[in-house]
């Protein structure tokens, strides 16, 4: 018998080769970070928390008697907001009782919409690396997995055209995208959107779309929801959340919008996994989602100049490296520091913490393991810069002294 939490284990590499469960990469680091007094860049969550009228008026909330359960679509207030972003940022027209779902984070809303429109037989294709959760639900669904493999070059990782042409076939039910995308930062062009649309169509399959980082973009870089592409609203399922726009990542308030019909089917899921909460949380995302613009501009410019730090270090340090367009994180190949003892980035991410004091996670932790994408992609890690200035001064300073350093371990307990 097939048990399906096995399926879900081994798809998202929570299961070695030897069928035994293990942590994630990214508690491992943490848990190595800690225990050896490194500068955890690994796991990318804030170290400060989002604005604090945001939080103020989750508190305001609570003694205001937000505490039972919302209705199951979300309250009224925040699909509109929800609405009302979309149309203010993209020119999307959402009716915010139809096309508006809440969700407990982008988790539960990518959980509830693959389960609800994919299932034995069918195809879901994303991109390679992939957010550990897409493969997770799928193998959930009992779907198949097909990736495309995005590509190091020197504007970014790029999507492979010729690649996704072939994979995407009949059957193909859903396309997952990712942009901003976690891990490799890049923003996704206008001609690589055309392309997935056009590929969508020429099969019917639905895009379910990955925006969590939409405003978290450098350099002028425009998120660009594929909804807003022509012929794409119809089959698009768009999703976001609060968690990283606002820095308030544990507040799980998360959003799904799209055609009715797709939000009825998404909904029929999601009322039997979490059917609603946040209920506090949720007015105030509404505020935060109307009047939160200037807060969203200050945590681009923070985070711009935070990434520029960070890759002035790893430059430094000896690493080549794809500049971010968007997101929390950096990409750098390792290459440079690999030795037959630390033959690929998993084994140099296992052994920095010790040598210089920094935890990273390497990019296979991302990819199937086996894959072309992961053997490409094999000497890459991925570091955070949604930390402090003073942390990440702490880990530049570090990898400065590393290179120097070379090869010789040092200790940082
Ligand atoms: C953080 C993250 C999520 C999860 O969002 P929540 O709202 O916390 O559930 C989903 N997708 C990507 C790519 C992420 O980085």
């Amino acid at each position: 018998m097939t048990l399906r939490w096995r399926e879900v284990a081994r798809a998202s590499g929570l299961m070695g080769p030897d069928g035994s469960t293990r942590p994630t990469i990214f508690a491992e680091m943490t848990a190595l970070a800690q225990a050896t007094g490194a500068a955890n860049l690994g796991q990318g969550f804030p170290d400060a928390d989002g604005p604090e009228w945001i939080r103020e008026a989750a508190v305001a909330a609570v003694r205001e008697g937000a505490n039972q359960y919302p209705p199951g679509r979300g309250i009224p207030e925040l699909r509109r907001a929800i609405a009302a972003h979309q149309q203010r940022h993209y020119g999307l027209d959402l009716d915010p009782e139809r096309e508006v779902l809440v969700t407990a984070g982008a988790t539960e809303a990518l959980a509830a919409t693959v389960l609800a429109l994919a299932s034995t037989g069918d195809e879901v294709v994303t991109l390679e690396p992939f957010y550990d959760a897409h493969a997770a639900v799928i193998a959930l669904a009992g779907a198949t997995h097909v990736t495309v493999p995005l590509q190091p070059d020197d504007t970014g990782f790029r999507l492979d055209r010729a690649a996704l042409a072939a994979a995407v076939t009949r059957r193909t039910r859903l396309i997952i995208l990712n942009s901003p995308h976690n891990p490799t930062g890049t923003v996704l062009t206008a001609a690589e959107l055309e392309a997935v649309a056009a590929a969508a169509m020429r099969v019917g399959a639905i895009v379910v779309t990955d925006e969590v980082y939409e405003h978290l973009t450098f350099d002028g870089h425009v998120h660009r929801p594929i909804a807003t592409l022509r012929g794409m609203a119809e089959r698009t399922l768009t999703i976001s959340s609060a968690g990283k726009t606002f820095s308030l990542t544990g507040w799980k308030i998360g959003w799904v919008t799209g055609p009715a019909e797709l939000i009825e089917a998404v909904l029929a899921v999601k009322q039997f996994l979490t059917y609603s909460g946040g209920a506090p949380f949720q007015p105030a995302i509404a505020q935060a989602l109307e009047r939160g613009d200037a807060d969203i501009a200050e945590l681009r410019d923070t985070l711009t100049a935070r990434r520029d730090m960070l890759v002035a270090g790893l430059r430094e340090a000896g690493f080549a490296l794809v500049v971010p367009d968007g997101t929390y994180f950096v990409c750098a190949d390792a290459t440079p520091f690999l030795t037959p003892e630390i033959p690929d980035g998993a084994a140099f991410a296992r052994d920095l913490p010790h040598r210089a004091g920094v935890a990273c996670v390497p990019l296979s932790a991302f990819c199937r393991p086996g894959s072309v994408t992961a053997e490409a992609l094999a000497p890459w890690v991925r570091f955070t810069f949604v930390k402090n200035e003073e942390t990440l001064r702490t880990a530049v300073e570090r990898l400065r002294e590393f290179r120097f350093l070379g090869a010789t371990p040092t200790s940082h307990e």
